[in-house]
This record gives C-alpha cells, sequence and structure tokens, in this order.
C-alpha cells in the first residue's frame, strides 16, 4: 500500500474550482488502481475566503497549508473583487501569503511545447517543436521585496520612486541548489541568468552559483546576461534545459518561455521551499493562469495546466515518477488524438468541455496502464 500524501486542496475562484475537479478525480483513478493514496483537506482562498471569513486566507487555512505535504491551487481572483477590496484584502493576498509564510523561494516553470500543439506558438513551429526547458526564479527576494522602497515627495515638488534589488548569499545559494538538482534530473544542463555587467547584485549571484558549481561536477553551467537571454529566448530557445534567474528577470523571462508554448490553458508550476530533516520541501503546485471570470461556470476551462501542476507535485514532492509520467503521456495522448478545450482549439479536431477534456484523460490513462 503507497503511503498516504496530505494534500490541501484550495480551489479558489472563477474556473478554480473546475479544473481542480478533474484533479480530484484524476488522484481518485491514482487510488483505486492502487497506484496512491491520498487524504484531501479542502480550504479556502481569494475571494471565496474574503466572502466567507473576510480574509483571503484564514489563520486555519494556514496552518493546513504548513502541515500539509503539498498544497494544491486553482486560481484566486475576479471582478466583484478586484475592484471594491482594499490592497491587503484582495484576493491574490492570499497567494502571496501562502507563498511568504511557506516560504517557497523556488518558483519552477516549465516551458513545454507538445508536438500536438507546436502550429500554435508565435514562433516558428520548427523553432519550438519539442522545446523542453524550465525556468526557476527565485520568488521570495530581489527587488519586489528589497528595502528601502516607496515614493517621497522632493522638496522641489517633484517625486521619487525607489525599489532596492538586493540579495543575500543564502538566497542564491538554496534557489540555485534547486536549479542544480533539476538539471541533474534532466538535460544536466544550468545556465545561470543575471546582469553581472551592471549590478553589484549581479555579480555576487554570478560569484555564489559559479561556487556552487563545484559540488555538481556533472552539470553544465553556463552563465548569460537577462538581455541576451530574453533574446536568446526567442532566436533559438532549444538551446537551454534549466535556467536559473532573480526574481524580476524570472517574472519576464518565465512569461516570455510560456508564450513559446501557445496556451495559458496549458502552463503549470511548481513553488518550492526548503527541504526538511526528510527531504520533503514545501510546496505548491498551481497552474499559472488566473481564474478566468469570462468562462468561469461554463464547462469551457481547460484543465491541463493543473493537471499537470498535479503531474508536477507528484513528481518533485512524491518521487512518484511512474505516475507523473503516466499523466503527462496521458496529456499527449489526448492532444495526439484530436481532443481540445476551446483556448486551444484548431480545425478538424474535437471541442470537449472541461468535464470531457478530464474523461478523455483518465481514459488514455487506463489505457495505458
Ligand atoms: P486569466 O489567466 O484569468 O485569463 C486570461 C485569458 O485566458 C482569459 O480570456 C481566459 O478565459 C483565458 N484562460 C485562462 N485560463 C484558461 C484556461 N484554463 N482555459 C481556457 N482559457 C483560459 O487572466 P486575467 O483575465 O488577467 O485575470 C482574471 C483574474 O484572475 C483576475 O482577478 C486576476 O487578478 C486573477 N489572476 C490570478 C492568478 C492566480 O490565481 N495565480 C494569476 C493571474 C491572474
Amino acid at each position: 500500500m503507497p503511503e498516504t500524501k496530505k494534500i490541501l486542496f484550495l480551489a479558489g475562484d472563477g474556473i478554480g474550482p473546475e479544473v481542480m475537479g478533474q484533479v480530484r478525480r484524476v488522484m481518485d483513478w491514482l487510488a483505486k488502481e492502487g497506484r496512491a493514496s491520498f487524504e484531501v483537506e479542502e480550504g479556502l482562498v481569494g475571494g471565496c475566503a474574503y466572502d466567507a471569513h473576510g480574509t483571503p486566507l484564514h489563520d486555519d487555512t494556514m496552518k493546513l497549508a504548513l502541515e500539509a505535504d503539498a498544497v494544491m491551487l486553482g486560481a484566486v481572483g475576479g471582478p466583484k473583487w478586484d475592484a471594491e477590496l482594499p490592497f491587503e484584502l484582495k484576493p491574490e493576498r492570499g497567494l502571496l501569503r501562502l507563498r511568504k509564510e511557506m516560504e517557497l523561494f523556488a518558483n519552477l516553470r516549465p516551458a513545454l511545447v507538445f508536438d500536438a500543439l507546436a502550429e500554435a506558438s508565435s514562433l516558428k513551429t520548427d523553432l519550438v517543436a519539442g522545446l523542453d526547458i524550465m525556468i526557476v526564479r527565485e520568488l521570495t527576494g530581489g527587488v519586489y521585496f528589497g528595502e528601502p522602497r516607496g515614493i517621497t515627495e522632493l522638496t522641489n515638488g517633484e517625486r521619487r520612486g525607489v525599489n532596492t534589488q538586493v540579495y543575500e548569499t543564502y538566497e542564491i545559494v538554496r534557489v540555485s541548489e534547486v536549479a542544480f538538482d533539476l538539471a541533474g534530473k534532466r538535460g544536466k544542463r544550468l545556465c545561470s541568468v543575471e546582469k553581472a555587467n551592471v549590478m553589484e547584485s549581479g555579480l555576487l549571484w554570478r560569484e555564489e552559483v559559479t561556487r556552487i558549481s563545484a559540488k555538481y561536477p556533472d552539470i553544465e553551467l553556463s552563465h548569460m546576461y537577462a538581455d541576451n537571454c530574453a533574446m536568446q529566448l526567442v532566436r533559438a530557445p532549444k538551446q537551454f534545459d534549466v535556467i536559473v534567474t532573480d526574481n524580476l528577470f524570472g517574472d519576464l523571462l518565465s512569461d516570455c518561455a510560456a508564450m513559446l508554448t501557445g496556451s495559458l490553458g496549458m502552463l503549470p508550476s511548481a513553488s518550492l521551499g526548503a527541504a526538511d530533516a526528510t527531504g520533503i520541501r514545501k510546496a505548491m503546485y498551481e497552474p499559472v493562469h488566473g481564474s478566468a471570470p469570462d468562462i468561469a461556470g461554463q464547462d469551457k476551462a481547460n484543465p491541463l495546466a493543473t493537471l499537470l501542476s498535479f503531474s508536477m507535485m507528484l513528481r518533485y514532492s512524491f518521487d512518484m515518477a511512474a505516475e507523473a509520467d503516466l499523466v503527462d503521456d496521458a496529456v499527449k495522448d489526448v492532444l495526439n488524438d484530436g481532443v481540445r478545450t476551446g483556448d486551444i482549439m484548431q480545425p478538424g479536431m474535437t471541442l470537449v468541455g472541461t468535464t470531457g477534456m478530464g474523461d478523455a484523460l483518465i481514459a488514455a490513462m487506463e489505457k495505458r496502464s
């Protein structure tokens, strides 16, 4: 009997509950097959949590997140809350609190182009077909958090806006170690990205990553300036395996790489924290997309980004590579069979809804087992 994994389910707002519902079905299927055992707790985050408790994340839910083996999240937000609520009560604050208190410092954003969808990319098909890169973005430091920050009034009547890019050694070391470990499980190449030519924090980043690389002799390390990396991502993206970079550059580069794949509905992500004594890291898995209020409640949302996030959970939190491969391969099968939700629809393919995509995925998993 496989060891029971404790998972906190935070479906959130908009299409969150619909896409997370498909994950539940896949989990039930894995349990029925005797391949996994899950204990699921459910909680509220975002606008729905505000409606129920007057806060986007209740302390009790935060506690559950800290106690869980992993957190699976749908999406938060919507016009109902975006416009009206003060900054500290906005749905996204729930997400930020989870990331902060779980200390999720490494954000993993794969950019994977499925053969069946290669034509959906804005780049030429041959540039992206077979693309499989992983961007590791530092998530809790850098210019988004550095002090001093703020807007001040100057005596001459003008105003001054300040943000500070700051990194300490431990922050660079821990995120680089995650990236080296990942590279070791993939193509064994790591590209570290900063602007060491103009920023001291970038120089420190480069020196620390180089120092740590001595611990990983089988990984080929290269360095690249962030502006060049942006160019290379659209010129020849397949040159990369794993990229590690800071919070700001990672924000930009991961969105850029994501769009090489063509659709928001296909993009998973993971955020990892420090490992405990048993080697288990705090972790949260979520699709990159938002709550898509325009299609919520209509059975139109593509659940594949969330299902691929779940497969990252199997792979990175639970070391269940065979089950993660099964989900990933089933996604490929479904796409190769021409099954499409509206966001990835192409002429001649079969249009299905959220539940229909879940049905097709489970059928594909059954066929492969
Ligand atoms: P969005 O990602 O929700 O939607 C952008 C567009 O992509 C919409 O047309 C939507 O229909 C489509 N789309 C997104 N996911 C899809 C899916 N799985 N299947 C099919 N189509 C999909 O971004 P937005 O419209 O800018 O934001 C909507 C709300 O979501 C806002 O309240 C925003 O603050 C919030 N948001 C939340 C997160 C998060 O929870 N991590 C991320 C981004 C935005």
